[in-house]
């Protein structure tokens, strides 16, 4: 008997642990661990564990299909997968490598202990389309600057593995699943409902991707990340259907994924720590007043405001929005990138370390790659030129809603702005100026 372990890849297609342990044996058990420990941490987010638990659900269908189910115990995972590791007689557990720090920790944690009671813990390519280390400068030092890698990366062919036909039922008794609970409505689960949106996307967006990615009112993008992020989809199935679309721009995308896993993997202290050393210390300021008006919407700024709102309303927020309110927490509002990056985790349906932590430090300009400290985008053109009809606005502000477009970008230009909507938290220009003379000088030392 062999057990294969699930943890952030909740599918049965192109997955590697499954693929190989059903070639390996007869006798294959899919085992999932829900641990309470990282269940209760404010990071791991309300409404992603609710999507967790709804696609737990539909991966047991799938293994239904498959003439097994899915086991799914309680407890620490060492524990638990020793435990099940001698009610079946399995001598050794398939798992994919997960990339992250504290998955990292966990499986050095997990294999520690399997090995002295005898079983191997057998790890496979992580959920990567390329994986780390395998992408190299000439001078076999890993790229640091998205550009070279994609260009070393879209070198490498992209191949996917089949799904086992069927399997062996087995005797083990599974939990179960907790019933998901969110307080937003969650996407249809499981790995044909993300497959059916991909070929939505490519059919009605396809092409059109390029020019319609920035433009927020739009159904523009995949929306795939929230599949992408439990492994829900594999990444490298989704890149295939989109190379034979001739979907470069978007495999592009999958590729900046791609790239702040690799880059993670190489510097786990990234999760914890800006990449640039400089910025350690960045004198930020202390306002849970202007902290609190960012996270509920309450700025003034109209596109912030609708992002922040859409975030809190649906557990998603699209790509260009993303930047537009990091830069106004960290630049505007001078609050540290961190408390952004983790508010980000607790709401975000997609919420992934590696993406999220990626785009916090990119957009502070303390990352790998990162915008420069002094690109500060300015909320009302950025809502102009992206939003230019406010449509997106004035879906999610509904104060907004009667206004002519060019004051919904900024009521406070009217002789009568809606008294139900907040005035300015900042200044514009003084927000601006104030984080570029506290960067110049901290910068400097
Ligand atoms: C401050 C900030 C925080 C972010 N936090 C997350 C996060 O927690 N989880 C997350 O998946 N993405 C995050 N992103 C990246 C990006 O915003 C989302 O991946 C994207 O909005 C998801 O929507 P989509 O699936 O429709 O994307 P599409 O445009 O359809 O792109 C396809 C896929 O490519 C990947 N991708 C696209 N853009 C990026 C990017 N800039 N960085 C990394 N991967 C990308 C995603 O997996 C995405 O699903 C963040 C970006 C910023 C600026």
């Amino acid at each position: 008997m062999l057990l294969v372990w699930h943890r952030a890849d909740l599918r049965t297609h192109d997955h590697p642990a499954l693929f190989h342990a059903a070639r390996a044996s007869t006798q294959v058990a899919p085992v999932f661990v829900l641990d309470p420990v990282l269940l209760k941490m404010p990071y791991s987010g309300r409404t992603r564990i609710a999507f967790l638990y709804a696609n737990l659900q539909a991966l047991n269908e799938s293994y239904q299909q498959l003439g097994s189910s899915l086991v799914v115990r309680h407890g620490t995972p060492e524990e638990e997968l020793l435990k099940l590791a001698r009610e079946s007689g399995a001598n050794a557990i398939y798992a994919l490598r997960s990339d992250e720090p504290i998955g990292r920790e966990r499986d050095a944690r997990v294999k520690e202990l399997l090995e002295k009671n005898g079983i191997e813990l057998k790890l496979f390519e992580s959920d990567t389309i390329q994986q780390p280390g395998s992408i190299k400068s000439l001078s076999d030092t890993s790229y640091k600057v998205f550009t070279p890698f994609w260009k070393t990366w879209s070198s490498h062919s992209i191949s996917t593995l089949a799904t086992p036909k069927n399997l062996e039922p087995h005797q083990l008794i599974s939990l179960e699943i907790p019933e998901p609970n969110a307080q937003v409505a969650l996407p249809e689960a499981g790995e044909t409902a993300a497959k059916v949106k991909l070929e939505h996307f490519i059919r009605n967006v396809g092409l059109h991707y390029e020019s319609w990615r920035n433009t927020p009112a739009v159904d523009g993008t995949s929306q795939l990340s929230k599949y992408l992020h439990l492994g829900v989809i594999s990444p490298r199935y989704a890149a295939l259907r989109a190379q034979q679309a001739g979907m470069t721009g978007w495999v592009r995308e999958l590729c900046w994924r791609d790239f702040y896993r690799h880059i993670l993997f190489d510097e786990p202290r990234l999760a914890v720590e800006p990449f640039k050393p400089a910025w350690k210390n960045f004198p930020w300021r202390d306002s849970s007043g202007d902290f609190e008006a960012w996270k509920l919407g309450c700025t003034g700024y109209p596109i912030v405001d609708a992002g922040m709102r859409q975030l809190m309303t649906t557990g998603w927020m699209h790509n260009r929005v993303r930047m537009i309110v990091a830069s106004f927490l960290t630049k505007h509002l001078l609050l540290d990138w961190q408390l952004g990056e983790a508010h980000f985790m607790e709401l975000l349906i997609d919420g992934d370390l590696a993406s999220n932590n990626g785009g916090w430090q990119w957009t502070a300009g303390c990352g790998v790659d990162a915008a420069p400290y002094f690109r500060v985008f300015n909320p009302v053109t950025q809502g102009e030129k992206f939003d230019v009809n406010a449509e997106y606005i004035q879906k999610f502000v509904p104060e907004l809603r009667d206004l002519e477009p060019k004051f919904a970008h900024q009521p406070w230009t009217m002789t009568r702005p809606p008294k139900a909507y907040a005035d300015p938290i900042v200044p514009l220009t003084f927000g601006r100026e104030r984080f570029l003379e506290t960067a110049k000088l901290h910068l400097k030392n």
